[in-house]
This record gives C-alpha cells, sequence and structure tokens, in this order.
C-alpha cells in the first residue's frame, strides 16, 4: 500500500496563512511547528500594541507576507523531503539492494549512491 503524498502547495498555501500549519501537514514533528505557533502568538500580541499605537497597517501586512514566504517556502521544503523519503522507502521495499534512481547494485549502507550520487538516506 503506497503511501500518499504530500502536496508541497497546499504545504505553501497552509504555512503562508498560519504559520507552522504547513509543517504540520507535510509531517514535520519537530520544533519548528512550536516555533511557528509561538511566532503567530507574538504576532497577535504584536498586532494589539500597533493597533493601540495607531501604526500604519501597511507595515502589518508587509511583516506578515514576509513571514508567510519564509514559512512557505519551508513547508515547500518540507514536503518535498517528505515524499523523497516515500519514494525511498518504496523503492528501498521493491529492491533493497539496489539504487533507486540508477538500478545499480549498493553494498553496505552508502549516504550516496557509487554510481550516481543519488542521495540513499534523507
Ligand atoms: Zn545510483
Amino acid at each position: 500500500m503506497p503511501q500518499v503524498r504530500k502536496n508541497r502547495f497546499l504545504a505553501a498555501i497552509y504555512s503562508f496563512l498560519v504559520w507552522g500549519l504547513g509543517e504540520m501537514y507535510a509531517g514535520v514533528t519537530n520544533l519548528k511547528i512550536g516555533i511557528g505557533v509561538i511566532l503567530m502568538i507574538f504576532w497577535l500580541f504584536y498586532l494589539v500594541t500597533c493597533f493601540i499605537l495607531n501604526v500604519h497597517p501597511l507595515i502589518f501586512a508587509l511583516i506578515y507576507i514576509l513571514v508567510g514566504c519564509i514559512s512557505a517556502i519551508d513547508s515547500y521544503r518540507d514536503a518535498d523531503s517528505f515524499n523523497m523519503r516515500i519514494k525511498l522507502e518504496e523503492a528501498r521495499r521493491r529492491a533493497p539492494n539496489r539504487c533507486p534512481n540508477c538500478g545499480k547494485e549498493i553494498t553496505g549502507n552508502p549516504r550516496f549512491c557509487p554510481n550516481c550520487g543519488y542521495k540513499l538516506v534523507i
């Protein structure tokens, strides 16, 4: 039963809207999600403070878009590496001692294929 691939663009869109959400979707279980959530909380505090101090709304928009873009790129990469990991696992199940890229037989446990240089561990 092949595992479901993650949509990179969906991951990017999620993270653009809610920081850390795309990472969560992309199967990341480490600190990054926590950082995204903490950033969101700080952002809300900042938003309230700016409303009180009457800061121009364009400044919020710029910060929001900037952090959203960084988070989106990050999620896109996370979804990509998630898919790569699945592809690698599937290839290993089919042919445990062969390179998933060039099909050359592999001895030992190298990080890269000695024939084509394909990354064998993630
Ligand atoms: Zn290879």
